[in-house]
């Protein structure tokens, strides 16, 4: 601790005593106004707005010095530097575990790339079954012949997933879940979706024995989990490493940048709705208002756009002239056409979902499997990068996940028949988060859905016991 720690702490709690001064203050003034003397819906509007602003300028302000207070005396490269070292043993684990002394007789674990979708589902699929090949103690076999991204498999691009045992052997195999399956030398992992009965080291829990640690470390563990494994699955292969490379160099990544990724085409009206660029911007824009209050104006305002839409970047470019677009047109190009699932089209996403990683804040939708992964793969070698993003729709999920779930922290009594009553303690399953402050569950007390105030729940974090057998 020394006096700038101790000055922090004071313009934070200095600040949110302001906050409550401003907006008490005035709103108390505005409600005397209206029931002396009926002020016109525009003259309140005005006075809303100007109260909005002077609030956003005064948490924007907290936030700002709470980041710093976060990183004083070396607490960020104290958190940056166990979590990078929980993730040297998490990897010691799994390069041992996927390199056996005897590969012919190891007990191994067999997925198959070829789930029915685009790249984001696919590297979640991997990922999954790499969960489950960690957590039963088998070596993890990727079959990935005939993929339909690229005639060469999974190692056109990246580097195979074990240096000596990669092959699954003429043994049959069991099915994941069928009589002595436990026992068998081989078994065949079906597509999680279709996964009967669950287990508990299904997403989104984490190994038993990290738990105190990284729930102690970061704000979302799970999160931190998956982008680690991921980031041992999906190592570029030397050629194509260097291919990333010069096409960052091209686009000219540097920092502060602010990663964008707008997904359009044929996910919208089936999976997801339709969000303008300004949606997107707005975000954009606070990032880098946040920026310069901490570290002055940057050299260029950066935003990397990732899309599937081939026009959007001209749009943007042209109605956000302040900001330095850069995009991989090639990529979003032969992602909106019919050579998207080529060879071309893969490299092109993993290139965007790399660089999108390597940003200071992602937006985006969270109902995108790019997204998702991007957000996952941004955890990793960084101090808690939880809060690094966010989201225009949905709250951060895995598809197939056990339920996901939220405590309350504090009492609520409903307001109306919309929202839930909570008792400290409650666990309610998570549907939604409106971020607007309410989040949208059922109460497992009440067995009933509704809306609650989100700042007084936290995040369930699954633990499971995972045997590695190491
Ligand atoms: P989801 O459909 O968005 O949940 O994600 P998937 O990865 O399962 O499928 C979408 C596919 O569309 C991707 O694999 C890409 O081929 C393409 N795509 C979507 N968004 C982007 C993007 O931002 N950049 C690039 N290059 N391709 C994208």
């Amino acid at each position: 601790l020394d006096w700038g720690h101790e000055r922090l702490r004071r313009r934070v709690q200095d600040g949110i005593r302001e906050v409550r001064f401003m907006l008490n203050g005035q709103l108390a003034k505005l409600r005397k106004e209206l029931s002396e003397k009926r002020p016109s819906a525009s003259e309140i509007d005005g006075r809303l707005e100007g109260l909005a602003e002077s609030v956003n300028e005064i948490i924007r302000l907290v936030g700002v010095e709470g980041e710093a207070l976060a990183e004083a005396g070396g607490a960020a490269d104290w958190r940056r530097r166990r979590l990078s070292r929980l993730q040297t043993e998490l990897v010691n684990r799994i390069v041992k575990l996927q390199n056996p002394q005897q590969c012919q007789s190891a007990k191994k674990l067999i997925c198959n790339l070829n789930k029915g979708c685009g790249f984001g589902c696919q590297a979640h699929h991997v990922l999954y079954c790499m969960t489950l090949a960690y957590a039963t103690g088998r070596t993890f076999v990727l079959d990935s012949v005939n993929w339909r991204y690229s005639r060469g498999g999974w190692t056109s691009v990246f580097e195979p997933l074990s240096k000596t045992c990669t092959e699954r052997g003429s043994a049959g195999a069991k099915q994941w879940g069928s009589t002595g399956a436990e026992d068998a030398q081989l078994v065949e992992v079906p597509i999680i979706d279709a996964m009967a009965h669950k287990p508990p080291y299904l997403p989104q829990a984490i190994p038993a024995d990290l738990y105190e640690e990284l729930s102690g470390l970061h704000g979302n563990p799970f999160v931190w989990f998956a982008g680690v494994l991921l980031n041992y699955i999906m190592r570029p292969n030397a050629a194509f490493q260097r291919q990333l490379d010069d096409n960052a160099i091209r686009l000219g990544f540097a920092k502060p940048i602010v990663g964008v990724q707008v997904r359009r085409t044929d996910k919208i009206g089936s999976e997801a709705a339709f969000h303008d660029i300004s949606e997107y911007m707005v975000w954009v824009e606070e990032f880098y208002k946040t920026y310069e209050l901490r570290h002055g104006r940057p050299d260029k305002m950066r935003v990397l756009l990732a899309t599937d839409d081939a026009n959007l970047l001209n749009e943007a470019a042209r109605r956000y002239p302040a900001y330095t677009f850069l995009s991989d047109t090639s990529s979003s190009r032969s992602a909106s056409v019919r050579d998207r699932y080529s060879d071309g089209g893969l490299r092109g996403v993993i290139s965007d979902v790399l660089l999108l990683s390597k940003t200071d804040y992602l937006v985006c939708t969270f109902s995108s499997q790019v997204c998702r992964l991007a957000y996952e793969l941004m955890q990793v070698g960084r101090d808690d990068s939880s809060d690094r993003f966010h989201s225009l729709d949905d709250v951060y999920y895995f598809g197939g996940q056990l339920p996901l779930e939220v405590t309350a922290r504090f009492a609520h009594k409903a307001r109306d028949s919309s929202e839930l009553d909570l008792s400290p303690g409650d666990v309610i399953g998570l549907a939604g988060n409106h971020w607007d402050g309410y989040s949208l569950g059922q109460s497992r007390r009440l067995g009933r859905n509704g809306l609650f105030p989100a700042y007084k729940t936290e995040l369930v974090v699954r633990k499971a016991e995972m045997r590695p057998g190491l």
